[in-house]
């Protein structure tokens, strides 16, 4: 970073002043001198207090302070700066989720070093002297320089398989010279025409039009919705394909890391190459490369998690969210934003088309798609022979299944079977652990977690009962630390673990792995699981929601759904649509190749309209029904909803500002306020929580609402105020 000629005692005023918006959470953005006027966008160093930070110019400055009271930034080397849809999207972002602005900034500049000058890395290419005393180990050495190539030492030393004392004694001779190579390795380039597969003609009809969309350049959402199996991917692949020919960048989002392992072969076997990441298990210096790589428009194609919605495109010509309906596209802590609405926001900024993929469309996205907002392109057939799977409600009332075991007896046979011809099968249950409430036998007590108002789940091999929300986690005691009962606590209900040690006990020859996230089985096992299944080392594997989506494993026949009524108990809006799609989802996971799939629901209620709806394979029709409730309900898309979230860890203060929050709501037509009332986990963390609920008219200005409500009430320090547009949890 070089300074610009402005010393202190320097008489006359600055040239001009700037807006800068700080990576902080202030109000907006602060004036500063400059020495020239620069564009918004131009990325400085800003001075305040006695640090400085990483900043943008976001506009002429408001003038409020005199010149000459104004400090002046630092310009950085080589100008950059962030695009203008991007500054765009910030400041759309913010007003949308009651952000302050530099804290929606903060997401775009989390990689500081990323515009810190490159360190070139010092190589050694094949000098001019020869050695005068030769080894086979030199030689070796010597001969790899034939290529022409610039190593490092401990790459000559690996490959050469000599010491690194070996490559040093070449260098001090002359042998080997030094060069220098740049910092980061360049991304491939993604080639469009690598391997194009033959679409038939469903697929081809939507690549057309979205393709067609890519071409013309402006923006449009689209609805690729299409059942599992019938090649979404493949489809979407052919926009993706475009936006490269025409010199354009991609972004593909995905709702889990899990997810991006077999993504990126899958795209390198269309496009030649691996496309670039961005995730949360990133490398700093991954990060850097990836960063700059994506500004400067080397990476031409980005797979990543929701937090790639804020990297520096330098011309963006197509988003995907894929799995959209996927609720882990909600960032909910933070700036508190929903990425792919926020996808479809950017592609309107930067001009480009949004394609929103899924099986099982949310209800929002599918009511879009029916009012022709999105262009909705329906894949209703799997791909070549592969046939949707037949799925089979279990009745669990008129069952005889042993106390503490959960495979019944029709499951058992149809394991057995599949195990017999040599298929694969998996067993989704969504709860981690062995078991998800551990009790005392003699007084009742049970296990809850100091910090929160949760159970706490038993992980038997470990021989820990851990919270699954703070992390709280201690080893599970003997006896009752209630009445002091010896050996009395027992383990209720089941987690996968507790289902992987009945399966074992019934087909002990399988082969089984475990595939849950969770501190005790990480995403490495789980990675290692899935590649397990798609290698065919394994016969079954046991996994909560991690296993449902987006896996591809061809001799995957039979799906077991340990408890289907799972998940529907939340009770809110979105309960039922969240169980159809994903008991949907993990049906798709079977016969998604030659052979027929077959999918085995256990459930206590078979008249549910979900376990309806999936058994009949009318998927239409639930919708439908969800739509109507939700219209009927006014909730979203046919309302607004806006939670306010209070927590603190003194309860009655948090209380008192959920009270005092309920009578200043100003009364607006069209506006209903409801609470406050304890969050569903009223205590998390060690934080008391209560919540209220904005509920309104589609044509409220709901944020307009809530700044006006929460502009009334002055919470104290120890009482946070969170909004919540557009909740999907209401925990
Ligand atoms: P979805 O994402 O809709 O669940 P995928 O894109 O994963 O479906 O496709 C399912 C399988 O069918 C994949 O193995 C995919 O490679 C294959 N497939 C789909 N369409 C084609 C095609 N046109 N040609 C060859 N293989 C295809
Ligand atoms: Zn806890």
């Amino acid at each position: 970073m070089k300074p610009f000629a402005l010393k202190p005692d320097e008489e006359t005023a600055p040239a001009h002043r700037a807006g800068v918006l700080l990576p902080l959470p202030l109000s907006g953005a602060y004036d500063y001198a400059t020495e020239e006027k620069l564009p918004r966008g131009t990325i400085v160093a800003a001075p305040l207090g006695p640090r400085e930070y990483l900043a943008c110019v976001w506009h002429d400055g408001d003038g409020k302070v005199p010149a000459e009271k104004l400090k002046p930034v630092e310009l950085l080397d080589g100008n950059p700066r962030l695009p203008e849809p991007l500054c765009d999207f910030i400041d759309w972002v913010a007003r949308y989720t009651l952000s302050p602005p530099g804290q929606v900034l903060a997401l775009a500049l989390r990689v500081p070093a990323a515009f810190e000058e490159e360190v070139p890395r010092i190589a050694f290419v094949r000098g001019r002297e020869t050695p005068k005393k030769m080894t086979d180990a030199r030689a070796r050495v010597l001969a790899l320089c034939e290529d022409g190539l610039a190593r490092r030492v401990s790459d000559y030393a690996a490959e050469a398989n000599v010491t690194p004392a070996v490559v040093r004694g070449l260098i001090e001779c002359g042998a080997l010279v030094e060069t220098e190579l740049p910092e980061f390795a360049r991304f491939r380039v993604p080639d469009p025409d690598f391997a194009q597969p033959v679409l038939n003609a469903e697929q081809q009809k939507a690549a057309n039009a979205m393709v067609q969309d890519v071409r013309i350049g402006a923006f449009a959402a689209h609805l690729l919705d299409g059942v599992t199996g019938s090649g979404k991917t493949e489809t979407y692949f052919e926009a993706i394909a475009e936006a490269l020919k025409r010199g354009k960048q991609a972004l593909i989002l995905l709702p889990e890391i899990a997810l991006t392992v077999q993504f990126l072969d899958r795209f390198a076997e269309r496009f030649g190459c691996r496309p670039a990441e961005w995730h949360s298990d990133l490398s700093q210096k991954e990060r850097k490369r990836t960063y700059r790589a994506v500004m400067n428009g080397e990476a031409r194609v980005v797979v990543g998690a929701r937090s790639a919605l804020f990297l520096p495109f330098k011309e963006l010509g197509l988003i995907i969210a894929d799995e959209e309906h996927e609720q882990a596209y909600k960032q909910e802590e933070g700036v508190i934003y929903h990425a792919r609405d926020m996808a479809v926001v950017r592609a309107r900024l930067e001009n480009c088309p949004v394609v929103l993929s899924s099986a099982t469309p949310s209800i929002e996205s599918y009511v879009n798609a029916e009012s022709g907002r999105y262009r909705w392109l329906r894949l209703r057939e799997r791909h070549g022979v592969a046939e949707m799977p037949q799925i089979k409600v279990i009745d669990l009332r008129n069952e005889k299944v042993e106390a503490g075991t959960w495979l019944s007896q029709p499951l058992r046979e149809a394991l057995a079977i599949a195990l017999g011809s040599g298929e694969q099968a998996m067993l989704f249950l969504n709860r981690r652990g062995y078991a998800p409430l551990t009790l005392c036998q003699s007084c009742g007590h049970k296990m809850v977690c100091r910090n929160c108002s949760t159970w706490l789940v038993e992980h038997r091999y470990h021989k820990r009962l851990t919270c699954h929300h703070c992390g709280f986690d201690m080893p599970t005691p003997n006896n009752c630390p209630e009445c002091q009962a010896e050996n009395s606590l027992i383990a209720c209900g089941p987690g996968v673990e507790r289902v992987a040690e009945e399966f074992a006990q019934v087909f002990p020859q399988a082969r089984m792995a475990i595939a849950s996230s969770d501190t005790w089985h990480g995403p490495l096992e789980t990675q290692s699981a899935i590649r397990a299944m798609a290698k065919r080392e394994i016969d079954v594997v046991i996994g909560t929601q991690i296993m449902a989506k987006g896996h591809h494993f061809p001799q995957l026949t039979l799906v077991g759904v340990i408890d289907a009524d799972l998940g529907g108990a939340d009770g809110d809006m979105r309960a039922r649509e969240r169980t159809f799609q994903l008991l949907h989802q993990v049906s798709g996971r079977a016969g998604r190749a030659e052979k027929p799939g077959f999918v085995l629901l256990q459930t206590r209620n078979p008249n549910d309209a979900v376990m309806k709806a999936l058994a009949s394979g009318d998927r239409d029709a639930f919708y439908e029904q969800e739509r109507g409730f939700r219209e009927r309900a006014a909730t979203p898309p046919f309302g607004r909803l806006a939670a306010v979230i209070l927590s603190g860890e003194e309860g009655e203060k948090v209380r008192e500002v959920g009270r005092q929050l309920a009578k200043a709501a100003p009364s607006a037509r069209g506006v209903k306020v409801w609470g406050p009332t304890p969050a569903f986990y009223h205590l998390l963390r060690g934080q008391t929580r209560e919540r209220l609920l904005v509920q309104a008219d589609k044509t409220v200005d709901v944020q307009a609402y809530l700044r006006a409500w929460l502009a009334l009430v002055k919470a104290p320090n120890a009482v946070r105020v969170t909004v919540d547009i557009d909740p999907v949890s209401f925990f």
